[in-house]
This record gives C-alpha cells, sequence and structure tokens, in this order.
C-alpha cells in the first residue's frame, strides 16, 4: 500500500532532478529527497543553494520532542568550509506528552533569537563532507527545527521515519520535523506545532514526506500496547504481528494541531526503490526533508 503513482497531490514539477518539491506558500521552497539527489554530496547542496539560494542547517535526530530554533548566522559566525551556515539554538523546546502547548516562550527572553545567551553550533561542514563520511560535525540534539528568518534551508533526515515540513508563509515561520515512533510518542509534531504557534503562527501547512507503510513496519508487542495505549494508529498482520501506522498518528496530530495538510507523499519507503530504507534494505543513505523560506 501507499505507493504512489504520477506526481502525488502538491508535489510541484520538478526543478531540482531527485527532489520531490511540495508547495508550502507565497515564499517557501520545501521537498524531500529521492536517491537520485544525494544531499551527502557536495554537488547536491550546490544544487540546491544554485535553486534556493540558501544555506542549510541539518538537525541530527534524537528520537524525541525537542525543538531547535535556527538563527541567521551573527557577524561572529564563522562559516564552514562549504559556506553552510551555522546553527543557533537560542532554546530548545523540551516537551513531553502532556506539555506540548506549553512549547513556548523561546526567543526573546529565553535567550533573544539574535540576543544574548545563543548557544552556538559547529557549521554543517558534513554536508559537504559526506553526511555518513569522516569529520562528520556534532550538531544541536533535536527532532525539529524552527525558522523566523528568510533565506536559511532546514533539514531533516529519515530513511524510514515520517518528514514534516510545515510553512506559515504569513507569520513567516517554517518548520522541519523527523517523527519516528519515538517522536511520535514523545510529542515532537506536537511540539514543533506549538513552537510555531508560540511565534504567532496560525495557518499552518503541513507536508508529509516518504515514510515506511504500516505493512512494513511491524513492531514489538510491548511498543504496540504501549501505541495503542496512547491512541495511536496499530493494526495487526493477518500472522498476529503488530504493525504500527506513524504517518496516520502524524496526519491525525497535525490535524488536530489545526494545521492543514497541502502534501502527503504516501509512498512507502521499504517498497519504493528511488527511497532509503534502514528496515527494508539496510540502507546507509537518508532522504532530506528541506524547508526555506525565501
Ligand atoms: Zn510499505
Amino acid at each position: 500500500m501507499a505507493r504512489a503513482s504520477g506526481a502525488p497531490a502538491g508535489v510541484r514539477a520538478a526543478v531540482i532532478d531527485g527532489l520531490l518539491e511540495v508547495d508550502l506558500g507565497p515564499r517557501v521552497r520545501a521537498g524531500f529527497t529521492t536517491t537520485r539527489f544525494n544531499l551527502a554530496l557536495a554537488a547536491g547542496v550546490a544544487a540546491l543553494r544554485a535553486a534556493w539560494g540558501t544555506p542549510l542547517a541539518l538537525a541530527d535526530q534524537v528520537h524525541g520532542a525537542t525543538v531547535a530554533w535556527v538563527t541567521r548566522p551573527g557577524p561572529a559566525a564563522t562559516a564552514g568550509p562549504s559556506g553552510l551556515v551555522e546553527l543557533a539554538r537560542v532554546g530548545a523546546v523540551r516537551a513531553g506528552p502532556d506539555a506540548l502547548a506549553g512549547a513556548g516562550p523561546v526567543g526573546p527572553g529565553a535567550g533573544g533569537l539574535d540576543g544574548a545567551g545563543v548557544s552556538v553550533y559547529p557549521a554543517c561542514d558534513a554536508l559537504a563532507a559526506g553526511v555518513d563520511g569522516a569529520g562528520v560535525s556534532v550538531y544541536p540534539a533535536c527532532d525539529a527545527l524552527v525558522a523566523g528568518v528568510d533565506g536559511i534551508g532546514l533539514v531533516i533526515r529519515t530513511a524510514d521515519c515520517v518528514p514534516v515540513l510545515l510553512a506559515d508563509p504569513s507569520a513567516a515561520l517554517v518548520a522541519a520535523v523527523h517523527a519516528g515512533w519515538r517522536g511520535l510518542m514523545a510529542g515532537v509534531v506536537n511540539a514543533a506545532l506549538g513552537a510555531l504557534q508560540s511565534r504567532g503562527a496560525r495557518h499552518v501547512r503541513a507536508a508529509i514526506g516518504p515514510a515506511i507503510c504500516a505493512d512494513h513496519y511491524q513492531v514489538g508487542q510491548d511498543l504496540a500496547a504501549a501505541a495503542a495505549q496512547a491512541g495511536h494508529s496499530v493494526s495487526r498482520g493477518p500472522d498476529g504481528t503488530a504493525h504500527l501506522d506513524v504517518a496516520a498518528s502524524v496526519r491525525a496530530q497535525l490535524e488536530a494541531g489545526g494545521a492543514r495538510i497541502v502534501a502527503d507523499l504516501r509512498e512507502c519507503t521499504a517498497e519504493s526503490a528511488r527511497l532509503f530504507s534502514w528496515r527494508a534494505r539496510r540502507d546507509t543513505g537518508r532522504q532530506a526533508a528541506l524547508i526555506a523560506l525565501t
């Protein structure tokens, strides 16, 4: 199931080969890469910069519900050899399932978007050097990035987990979210929505990228029980095995949180030859989900 045929709703005509661009509104560029567009290679980064004109900030996943704000590099920032952006985390939002609406305040008062107390992380050199190669920089440990400034591309990477891109063009806010089952259970989608809404977002549009489908996502009985208890979508295979539909739960959380899903690729990473899958093939490559205000 869930294999896309033809262009899914919300996907734009290709500008960059191998990048599935989605339309999240004016001034927003957003999309999901396939195996044909390898962001781990410098050529991929260069192609993206040429098309979008933005440097990139990359989040490393922790499979929780931590959101980081990304700011434009200040005068003191040192760009890496690739010219990619530095990542400044000005306020981490750590939200549990019961504290999702309490994502704020971040920004001024809690560090300041461009003010004091900014923690600056190393430049994202790894994107040019090879994400899985040597010289990988240390990134902020978070599952979601939010930016309220123009000209910075946010990147999260997935192989089977659900990538979500969020934008409210009228509020000039964008976010990239990595939602695996741990993040789902921890409330990463709601944490990201809360982070946007606490900064003034009122009309959030969402795009859901390729992820593993329930049929191909068998989980243990303990996780299945916990997920079912938490109200997530758990199904049973013919042999009684438990299967988790993370994308379905992400969809439900987005809609419950007031976001409008304008693109939903519904392409299974385990089934599609143009996507990486850790579960199905132990692929070490990753899809990138990218978004920027331009
Ligand atoms: Zn599948």
